[in-house]
């Protein structure tokens, strides 16, 4: 089915005001999942509402705690995201993190305890559309490991995501923004649910060989997510456990720390306004020139032109906003359960639905 925009977040907003989200929570959660779907990422877009419905129902995600300053030292800030709504405590972070580097042109700011930050892009783009560069490293806890180090047939990651915005003036930032297995988790469910395959050696079956088949991830018996560019993926996905989790977040993958079945997203962000080099026109000379460059290589075999990171993501926002957000009927119906689990009855959901 294809879903328009203000409908899908109306409904999903409603559901989680229905679960004790009060409204501008809801909404700003809902804005973001929605966000996801426009940009083409439907991982990371309204296919997570019965996770994240059953993580509220359970306590594991408490859905009006806001981001807590835990420690300030100027250029250096810890923030407890206290379990609430990754969507909130990761925004109420980032602005911190921009206001502290418009003034002190540099910041690095940890945020632990956050439920699913969901995009972490969504992050980078504010800091970008501030004029920023930002940096950020992340980890994912609670539940077990899913990603296999290179090398290994056994999970002892999860999909880890590292982001780096870069801001232009007066155009969009350019957005990398990645998880570090080969195929981002979401993907892999949504590939699941469709009947559908995903890239080819993305995944590793129980016994260590390649496949495309996401049944090797929810079937028994169960392999695992391979890192991206092999040992490369796999190191950075390392550095963002080390750094989101191990240094911000004092909670990795490692065994001796509890997995509850929540998802929990550590963030190591650094902020920095490119003015304080100085050159601000020199940079953003630099950084147009060379977009400019890199777009005007011929395409490869396959390819109609060169891309930025963060383009394919606006091509996607452009026509799912115009044609509207296809949904398969097992995540749709996921949707539906999770919002009725959550109080909303059947002729509220039927109003919805007729809107649809
Ligand atoms: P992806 O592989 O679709 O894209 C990764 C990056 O490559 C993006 O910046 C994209 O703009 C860029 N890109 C894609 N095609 C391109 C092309 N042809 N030319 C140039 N650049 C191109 O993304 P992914 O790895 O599947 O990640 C999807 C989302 O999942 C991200 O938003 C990420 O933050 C999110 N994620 C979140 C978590 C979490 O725990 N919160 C975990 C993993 C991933």
């Amino acid at each position: 089915m294809l879903i328009h925009t203000q409908p899908l977040r109306d409904f999903v907003t409603q559901a989680f005001v229905a679960a004790g989200a009060e409204q501008p929570l809801a909404l700003e959660t809902a804005d973001h999942l929605v966000l996801a779907n426009l940009k083409g990422h439907d991982s990371h877009g309204v296919g997570m509402v019965p996770t994240y419905m059953g993580n509220l129902l359970n306590g594991n995600l408490v859905p009006n705690a806001h981001a807590a300053v835990i420690k300030d030292q100027g250029s250096v800030i810890h923030i407890d995201g206290q379990f609430g709504f990754g969507q909130v405590v990761g925004r109420e972070a980032t602005e911190i993190a921009i206001d502290r580097a418009k003034a002190n042109g540099l910041v690095c700011v940890g945020l632990k305890n956050a439920h699913h930050l969901g995009r972490i892009g969504t992050y980078g783009e504010l800091c970008g559309d501030a004029g920023l560069v930002s940096i950020h490293f992340v980890n994912v806890v609670g539940h077990n490991p899913m990603v296999s180090p290179w090398g290994s047939r056994e999970p002892r990651l999860q999909t880890n995501p590292f982001c780096c915005v870069i801001p232009r003036d007066g155009d969009t930032p350019i957005v990398l923004d990645m998880a570090t297995s080969a195929v981002a988790l979401g993907k892999v469910r949504v590939a699941f649910m469709a009947g559908n395959k995903v890239a080819e050696g993305a995944l590793v079956d129980h016994e260590g060989r390649a496949t495309d088949d996401p049944r090797a991830i929810y079937e028994e018996p169960r392999g695992s997510l391979g890192p991206f560019g092999r040992h490369k993926g796999y190191g950075l996905a390392l550095m963002c456990e080390l750094l989101g989790g191990g240094l911000v977040g004092e909670w990795t993958m490692q065994p001796g720390n509890e997995r509850v079945g929540t998802v929990v997203n550590n963030m190591l962000t650094f902020v920095l306004d490119p003015d304080v080099f100085g050159g601000h026109n020199a940079f953003q000379s630099e950084v147009l020139a060379m977009v400019d460059y890199v777009k005007g290589a011929e395409p490869g075999a396959d390819f109609d032109r060169v891309r930025i990171p963060g383009e394919p993501e606006l091509e996607s926002k452009a026509e799912r906003e115009a044609e509207g957000i296809p949904i398969d009927d097992n995540t749709w119906n996921g949707i539906v359960a999770a919002a009725k689990h959550a109080g909303m009855n059947d002729t509220e959901i039927e109003a919805f639905t007729g809107a649809s």
